[in-house]
C-alpha cells in the first residue's frame, strides 16, 4: 500500500536505527506527545532496537486517557437518561469513572451508540425528534474539525435536539506544562504528525526558543518514527534549538487553514483539566456563545458535577514521562484491560494498554 508498505521496510529502519548509534555520544531523554506512536513504538520494539544512551518517555497524547474523571461521569449521567440517545466512539465506552462506564450504562437499558463520526449522531437527531441525542466531543486538534462541523450542521439545520459534551484538548500548551515542569527532564520532542497536518507547526517554533528544547514533527509508522528520533538527536547533539519536519507529506508550516478557521468559528481556547495531571491554562476548546444551544453540559445541567481520581493511578506521572507504566504498584495486579483502574490501561492508545499488551514487565 502506498504511503504505508515503504515505511515499514525493516531494512530502512534498521539503516537509520545504525546512524541513530553512529551520532549519539551522550544520554538523551526525548517524549513522544501523541498515544498513537508511543503504540507504534511498543508495537514495533523501536525503544528496544534504538542506542541504550536514548530513553523514550511516553507523552499526554491519547485522549482517551486525559478526558477528566469528571466528565466521563457526566456523560456517564447524561447517558443514564430515558430521553437521550448517547453517541461516542467505540473508545470511550470501557473507560471508567468514578463507579461504572458507558457499558454499564448500556447493559442497565441505556441508548448508548458506537459511532464513527458526529456526523452518525446528527442522522440519529433527525431520524429521532422526540429524543435527545448527544455526541461526546473528546479529542486533540485532530478531530475538532468534524465535531465543530457537526455544531455548525445542527445549527444550519435548526436541530433542537442534538448536543455535543465538548473535552476537546491542544497539545501546544500541554508542552509548555511538561517544559515548564521543575520535574521536567524531556531533552527533545517528537510532535504528532496528524495534530501538525490540521494545526501546522508554526506555534512550536516560540515554545522551543523559551525552553531550549527542539522538536521534531514525527509521523507515526516506523520509518517516520526512526526517523523522527534520528533529527532529535541530531539537533541536540550539535546543540540546536529549532522545529524540524521530518513528516513533510502530510504536514506544512501552516496546517489546514480552512480547517482552523472552521474550528474558531465554532470553538474558544478555555483551561482544561488533564486527567492525572490538573488544570492547564488555555489548553482545551469549548463552544463559543453563540453555540451554546448546542452545549450538552449546560442543556442537561451537569456542570457542577466533580470526581477525584483512584489514589492508586500514577497516570499523571506516566503522561508527563516520569514514570513508566510497569512503575505502577497496581500495573497488571489490579489494574488490567479487562478492569482498569486508570485511563491509560484502557485506551487502545494509552501507555499502561501498550505496555501489557506487549508483554513489557520491566
Ligand atoms: S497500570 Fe492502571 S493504575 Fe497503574 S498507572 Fe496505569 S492505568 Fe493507572
Amino acid at each position: 500500500m502506498k504511503y504505508v508498505t515503504e515505511y515499514r521496510d525493516a531494512a530502512l529502519v534498521k539503516a537509520v536505527i545504525e546512524e541513530i548509534r553512529r551520532t549519539v555520544t551522550r544520554p538523551w531523554t526525548i517524549m513522544e506527545i501523541c498515544g498513537g506512536q508511543t503504540h507504534a513504538i511498543v508495537r514495533h520494539g523501536i525503544d528496544q532496537l534504538l542506542p541504550e544512551e536514548i530513553e523514550l518517555v511516553h507523552g499526554p497524547g491519547c485522549p482517551v486517557c486525559v478526558t477528566p474523571l469528571e466528565l466521563i461521569d457526566k456523560a456517564l449521567e447524561i447517558a443514564s437518561r430515558p430521553d437521550v440517545i448517547f453517541c461516542s466512539y467505540g473508545d470511550m465506552l470501557r473507560v471508567p469513572g468514578s463507579s461504572r462506564d458507558l457499558f454499564s450504562v448500556k447493559a442497565q437499558g441505556g441508548d448508548v451508540r458506537v459511532v464513527y463520526s458526529p456526523l452518525d449522531a446528527i442522522k440519529f437527531a433527525k431520524q429521532n425528534p422526540d429524543k435527545q441525542v448527544v455526541f461526546f466531543a473528546i479529542g486533540f486538534e485532530t478531530t475538532a474539525p468534524p465535531n465543530v462541523m457537526s455544531a455548525m450542521q445542527a445549527k444550519k439545520l435548526g436541530l433542537e435536539n442534538y448536543s455535543i459534551l465538548v473535552s476537546h484538548v491542544r497539545v501546544p500548551p500541554a508542552v509548555s506544562a511538561i517544559l515548564g515542569s521543575p520535574t521536567n527532564r524531556v531533552q527533545g520532542f517528537l510532535l504528532a504528525g496528524h495534530v501538525c497536518a490540521v494545526m501546522g507547526y508554526h506555534e512550536y517554533p516560540p515554545l522551543v526558543e523559551q525552553f531550549n528544547t527542539p522538536m521534531v514533527v514525527t509521523g507515526f509508522e516506523p520509518l517516520d518514527i526512526v526517523q523522527g528520533i534520528l533529527e532529535t538527536v541530531r539537533l541536540l547533539e550539535a546543540g540546536k534549538v529549532e522545529v524540524f519536519n521530518a513528516y513533510q507529506r502530510a504536514v506544512t508550516l501552516e496546517g489546514n487553514i480552512p480547517a482552523q478557521k472552521m474550528i474558531d468559528t465554532v470553538f474558544m481556547p478555555v483551561d482544561r483539566k488533564w486527567r492525572g495531571i490538573g488544570n492547564i491554562p488555555m489548553s482545551g476548546w469549548d463552544l463559543r456563545p453563540e453555540f451554546d444551544a448546542f452545549n450538552a453540559e449546560k442543556r442537561f445541567q451537569v456542570e457542577t458535577i466533580t470526581a477525584d481520581e483512584s489514589p492508586l493511578c500514577i497516570a499523571g506521572q506516566i503522561l508527563q514521562g516520569l514514570k513508566k507504566p510497569h512503575d505502577c504498584s497496581a500495573f497488571g495486579k489490579e489494574c488490567k484491560p479487562e478492569h482498569p483502574l486508570g485511563a491509560t490501561m484502557v485506551s487502545s492508545e494509552g501507555a499502561c494498554a501498550a505496555y501489557y499488551r506487549y508483554g513489557r514487565v520491566k
